[in-house]
């Protein structure tokens, strides 16, 4: 099954859903970082909510959810834009913790405590960032306690990640139901209850259920039609012009100090691992910019 997002809006135009199998990208990203079984869960769930949270954008916006905690994951950073491209990594890829409750153990690798920030660029105005707590460190609640308390839209977000234990990605995907204005809330209560008694997304995925049917399921009865599907890929929007406005932006004493070191400054992409080498005549000419 190729990466994918649904949308779905129920007739009354007051429940958006979406579902989405990320299976492809996140074993592309974790493969790239090399990461270990418990940074895999949790780097894949935060790419899932990353595909989900720039399905609300549209083309050419970007948002960026950064996750920082107490526990030895450290930090999570993932980015997407309205395109359906989306890019991450994690501080500290070769976490790997022994299984909580028969799961991996992603709270325990991020820790309960810290902050999510989530940035976005609309391209209108001015980047736009919103922080809250970590609501538990497990990702799905963390996003919804932020697109609730921060964002104030009524939202469940369920995100799985199922990794063999040979450390591939077997099935990856999540979900997002928003209750929109004028907001129902015995609908709401109903949805709630759904959500509860669903099976995990990653058993559904493994079943052979596509994102249409997990969101289907979860309507139930609720009259609902399908407003369209999105490709999700991974990529990275890094490249040498976009770095060197980060050199520039360091500013020309910075600059001429590393002129001044006589080395070539080699530059590595955190979200994709490409490499970029900048020469000492490179740094020249940036210089000349600048003056
Ligand atoms: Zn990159």
């Amino acid at each position: 099954m190729r990466d994918y997002l649904v949308r779905i809006i129920s007739d009354e135009k007051n429940i958006l859903g979406l579902a989405s199998v990320t299976t492809g990208l996140v074993n592309d990203v974790c493969l790239r970082h090399g990461t270990a079984p418990t940074a895999t869960a949790a780097l894949g769930r935060a790419l899932t909510a990353g595909g989900l949270l720039g399905a609300l954008l549209d083309p050419g916006q970007r948002v960026a959810m950064k996750f920082e905690g107490d526990g030895p994951l450290r930090k999570i950073v993932v980015e997407a834009e309205g395109d359906g491209t989306v890019s991450g990594y994690v501080a500290e890829p070769q976490v790997d913790l022994p299984p909580k409750d028969g799961k991996l153990d992603v709270s325990g690798a991020l820790g309960s405590e810290g902050f999510l920030t989530v940035s976005k660029d609309l391209r209108i105005k001015k980047p736009y960032s919103g922080v809250v707590r970590l609501y538990s460190g497990e990702i799905a609640s963390d996003v919804a306690f932020y697109l609730t308390e921060s964002e104030q839209i009524p939202s469940a977000v369920g995100l799985g990640v199922f990794v063999e234990k040979n450390g591939q990605v077997s099935a990856a995907g999540g979900f997002l139901l928003q209750s929109l204005p004028p907001s129902d809330p015995e609908l709401i209560d109903r949805l709630a209850r759904r959500v509860e008694g669903m099976d995990p997304v990653t058993t559904q995925l493994r079943q052979n259920k596509t994102p249409e049917d997990i969101l289907l399921e979860l309507f139930g009865a609720i009259p609902c039609r399908v407003i369209g599907t999105q490709d999700l890929v991974f990529r990275c929007s890094c490249s040498k012009d976009r770095l060197e406005e980060a050199l520039l932006s360091l500013g020309p004493f910075e600059i001429e100090r590393m002129i001044q070191d006589r080395e070539d400054l080699h530059i590595s992409c955190q979200f994709c691992g490409e490499h970029y080498v900048f020469t000492h005549r490179d740094m020249d000419t940036l210089l000349r910019e600048m003056h």
